[in-house]
């Protein structure tokens, strides 16, 4: 059996990052920079005011009650025509330009109007709701560094600093099929004898689409080695990467593993971890093929640990594997101790540390528990048992991901 490690290792060092391109900033959600981004100019880029209220000489506020008068109104995006001079205040909206003269805001609700002026009921420092030019980012400073994956937050940033059009690594487009003659798809309304539906196509579409690539869906292929054949290769010839499921694991007759082996250079391994032990990797030509076993447990399993993370490569990014935390066993967990095993678990916060519990049926066609389950406990090769409040690892497979490989396989 092939260590874990040794597995994502081989797969992450056969990635290929694809090319970059520029995409408009509306459609980089997902995507991975291609370069540094440095800011053109401050933000913000004007110190402003972080409150509705009026800006004063905070010298002035000393001793509060004091009665200034206004001298102007200063909305959002207007520029302030007048100087605060010593007894002045001019009123002002959160975001709006701070007037010269004026060192400090003093919050609405601190103030009562007056005649002519208004009364500032509280006294403020130097400084105080004024949010200053370049607080959040400086002119010149690298902002993002390659390799980061676009967030919300960071559109937002990029927005900021009028980035419309980050230069970023073109969105793959990865083709998927299910293979089996038991399979039929998930609308068919009465299952023939013998059948069951595909979960695992559905199932790998919306992993694929949760992680922003263009997914071509070629459904269910039959165990047939013609229809195989031409279906390995539409989808070698048009997708950046293909990944199949059901077909690898050893008991099966041969028809995926003999049209593979065809087809390109494609390795079969038993990878030393529970659930997905079976998995085929390998190219068929230029493109990724990765064949994950047939078990839906199994394919998020495999998915998560090997496709994710190469695909995540293949899209440039830099961090590629979902967070760890720690946690303690709420019950024993019992585990194969030549295998590093993906216990699928609840994690409910106790009095201290967060316990873990069975989320169900351990098993890896028991899909109900892996829909209930909060994280993955990963128990490690060489551990078979855990007792209650011993600790455990866990990994949480709906985080955004947060470890290098380098954090993870070494060098
Ligand atoms: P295999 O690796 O092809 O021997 O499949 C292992 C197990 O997974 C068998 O019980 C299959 O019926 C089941 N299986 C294979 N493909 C799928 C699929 N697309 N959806 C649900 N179950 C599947
Ligand atoms: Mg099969």
């Amino acid at each position: 059996m092939k260590p874990l490690a040794d597995a994502q290792r081989e797969i992450l060092a056969a990635m290929r990052r694809l090319p970059a391109v520029r995409v408009p900033l509306d459609e980089a959600g997902g995507l991975v920079l291609a370069e540094a981004v440095t800011a053109p100019h401050s933000v913000p880029p004007f110190a402003n005011s972080a409150v509705d209220g009026y800006a004063v000489r905070a010298a002035d506020t000393g001793a509060a009650p004091v009665d200034l008068v206004v001298i102007e109104d200063i909305p959002a995006g207007s520029v302030p025509a007048r100087i605060v001079e010593a007894g002045t205040a001019a009123r002002i909206m959160t975001g709006a330009s701070i007037p010269a003269g004026a060192d400090a805001v003093v919050m609405v609700e601190d103030t009562e109007l007056a005649e002519g002026g208004v009364t500032v009921a509280a006294s403020v420092a130097a400084g105080n709701n004024v949010r200053p030019a370049g607080g959040d980012l400086k002119a010149g400073a690298t902002v993002f560094a390659p390799g980061e994956r676009i967030s919300p937050a960071h559109v937002g940033v990029l927005a900021s600093i009028g980035v419309a059009e980050p230069l970023v690594v073109r969105r793959p487009t990865v083709a998927v099929l299910s293979t089996g003659d038991e399979l039929v798809p998930a609308g068919t309304a009465t299952l023939p004898p013998g059948a069951i539906r595909d979960s695992n196509g559905p199932m790998l579409v919306a992993m694929l689409r949760e992680l922003g690539v263009t997914v071509l869906d070629m459904g269910i292929v039959p165990d047939d080695e013609v229809l195989l054949r031409s279906s390995l290769a539409e989808a070698a010839s048009s997708a950046d990467a293909v990944v199949t499921s059901g077909g690898v694991s050893m008991g099966e007759h041969d028809l995926v593993k003999k049209v593979l082996a065809e087809l390109g250079s494609v390795d079969f391994w038993k990878v030393a971890m529970q659930p997905a032990k079976p998995f085929a990797f390998g190219f068929l030509d230029e493109t990724p093929l990765f064949g994950l076993p047939g078990n839906p447990v199994s394919v998020i399993v495999a998915f998560e640990q090997f496709v994710r993370p190469a695909l995540l490569r293949r899209m440039g990014a830099r961090r590629l594997f979902r967070p760890r935390g720690r946690a303690v066993a709420g019950e024993q967990l019992r585990t194969d101790g030549e295998k590093t095993v993906f216990l699928r678990v609840v994690v409910r916060r106790g009095e201290g540390a967060a316990e873990v519990f069975l989320a169900g049926g351990q098993g890896s066609n028991v899909l109900s528990a892996l829909a209930a389950a909060d994280a993955f406990a990963v128990v490690p090769a060489g551990v078979d048992m855990v007792e209650i409040g011993e600790p455990v690892e866990l990994e949480w497979f709906r985080g955004a991901e947060t470890r290098t490989m380098e954090e993870v396989l070494g060098e």
